[in-house]
């Protein structure tokens, strides 16, 4: 299995869950870019949100807002990401949701 995130999915490769269930893992992003930054994937590969079933796609957001509560930004707010592609910025080809949250954040993004 070469995909990196597969890898974390499967726990061969060590990451800092914030929640799991039968279809995503949540993990904290090793280059965090505001306080709470978190990952949501889902444990079956999928390239990006391009090729995902939009149920999937659906249900992780709603985990995304559960562990914005759960981390206490979701009052103040926070932001779903979802880069997809080259001109997207995706450099992890697994499909992967960004919550990040704790600090103001600009608009529009670089
Ligand atoms: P993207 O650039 O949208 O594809 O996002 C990939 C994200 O994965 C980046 O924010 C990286 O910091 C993060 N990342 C890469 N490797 C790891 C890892 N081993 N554990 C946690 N996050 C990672």
């Amino acid at each position: 299995m070469n995909c990196l995130f597969c890898r974390i999915a499967s726990g061969e490769i060590p990451s800092t869950k914030v929640y799991e269930d039968d279809k995503v893992l949540a993990f904290r992003d090793i280059d965090p870019q505001a306080p709470v930054h978190v990952l949501i994937i889902p444990k079956e590969h999928y390239d990006s949100v391009a090729d995902a079933p939009p149920e999937l796609v659906g249900y992780m957001a709603g985990v995304a807002s559960k562990i914005a509560a759960d981390e206490g930004v979701a009052e103040k707010g926070f932001r779903l990401v979802m880069n997809t592609g080259e001109d997207g910025g995706q450099s992890v080809k697994h499909l992967h949701m960004h919550l990040l949250g704790g600090r103001s954040l600009q608009w529009p993004p670089g």
